[in-house]
């Protein structure tokens, strides 16, 4: 028989399968684009040219024992050295590929980064609405996930709650900014207070207290709003990051982890760290995108699509009175639902609207709509809505 902790993964997979056939379903019927799928964060923007032409120009001219072979755990030492290159340039950080791990996607980062600092018990912070899989990670090393809500006023950190979540046991906080599901950017007042209440416990409990820094977001952000860099504010910090977003490339499993060298123990972490991607089974990130990402390390991110998706979604939705976060990054709107969540979600899908439950980020009354489709996704949506505004009363 299988282990009892996949037993109940397994389980409860079966909630997401559902809301995929559900989608299939629907567009057997009704026809596909009959059927508004706001369920997945799968960006639907190809990848920059610039990524294709550099696979196919290193395919070509790199030597292929070097560029197919076994390597060191962290990765190439030239496509460390090029992100940790733009990270200075961009953020004034001084980061040498001493700092850089490669990872597979920021998935792969998290869970290294967990299992370099986890001990059984030990508990990890996430912030409500969080991404779901943030506990399934935090089980992996048999760590306690502990939820504390983020301000309801505007989704921000929740400088006091943290502090009254932390105990000896608190191992790190997991931050996600630009947030899924919500779309809010932690402001630099948010991650000073956050660093000074985690700098007060380590002092308290004579413990460290890391900050992991969940970053597939960083480069989908709205009217030039600043995204400060955790490193900077606060020493034990761990930022994971991936080009799943950045650069519409979920399924090539790319990303990095840094690891600044004011953290604790540095060297000791950095090489934990590396041995954490080993014996995960990842080994290493894989090698052609290792040095495709590096070549595109400053190749931007087209982000005019999503802004053009979020404008017309929440001016769509706040008219026909809905009530949203206006998003300053990511791709997710985040919307109150006017009447009872489960009961809201169930009568969008006799819309076709597809929507996922606030409930799956541990914040019920909510739901998120990603905004990552097709702008005539969203104008065939919003009569839709329109519908089930009306079912609400709402707008009147
Ligand atoms: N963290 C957050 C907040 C995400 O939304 C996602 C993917 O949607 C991930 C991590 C995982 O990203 P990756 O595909 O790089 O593993």
């Amino acid at each position: 028989m299988i282990s009892e902790k996949m037993k109940k993964l397994a389980g409860n997979n079966s909630a997401i399968r559902a809301m995929f056939e559900e989608g299939n379903r629907l567009a057997a019927l009704y026809g596909r684009e009959n059927v508004y799928d706001f369920s997945l964060g799968n960006p639907n923007f190809p990848a920059p040219k610039e990524v294709n032409e550099a696979a196919i120009d290193i395919l070509q001219n790199t030597d292929p024992v070097y560029l197919h072979g076994y390597m060191s755990n962290a990765g190439y030492p030239e496509a460390r050295k090029a992100i940790a290159d733009s990270l200075n340039r961009r953020f004034g950080t001084s980061f040498t590929e001493g700092n850089i791990i490669m990872t597979v996607g920021a998935a792969g980062s998290l869970n290294v980064a967990l299992k370099t600092i986890i001990n059984p018990g030990d508990e990890v912070i996430a912030i409500a609405p969080y991404f779901v899989e943030y506990g399934n990670y935090v089980a992996n090393f048999d760590g306690v996930l502990k939820v504390v809500n983020a301000n309801p006023e505007d989704f921000q950190i929740d400088p006091e709650a943290i502090a009254a979540a932390i105990t000896d046991k608190t191992k790190a906080i997991i931050i996600n900014s630009p947030n899924n599901p919500t779309g809010v950017i932690y402001s630099e007042e948010s991650i000073m207070k956050l660093a000074a209440v985690l700098d007060a416990a380590q002092k308290k409990f004579g413990t460290d207290i890391y900050i992991i820094s969940d970053e597939p977001y960083r480069e989908l952000v709205y009217d030039d709003t600043p995204v400060p860099y955790v490193t900077k504010y606060y020493a034990n910090s761990f930022v994971c990051y991936s080009w799943s977003k950045s650069l519409s490339l979920p399924g090539e499993r790319i990303g990095y982890l840094v690891i600044p060298s004011e953290v604790s123990d540095f060297e000791l972490t950095f090489t934990a760290a590396s041995i954490a991607n080993r014996v995960m089974g990842c080994v290493n990130a894989p090698s052609l995108f290792q040095l495709v990402a590096a070549r595109c390390v400053d190749v931007p991110t087209d982000v005019s699509g999503y802004d053009a998706n979020r404008r017309l979604l929440y001016d769509g939705l706040t008219k026909l009175g809905f009530d949203c976060v206006f998003p300053a990054g990511a791709f997710y709107l985040w919307m109150k639902t006017p009447g009872e969540e489960a009961e809201f979600v169930a009568n969008a899908k006799k819309y076709n609207l597809l929507l996922v439950p606030g409930k799956s980020f541990a914040c019920p009354g909510y739901v998120r709509i990603a905004y990552c489709v097709a702008k005539e996704t969203i104008e065939r949506a919003l009569p839709a809505f329109a519908k089930l505004a009306a079912e609400y009363g709402l707008g009147k």
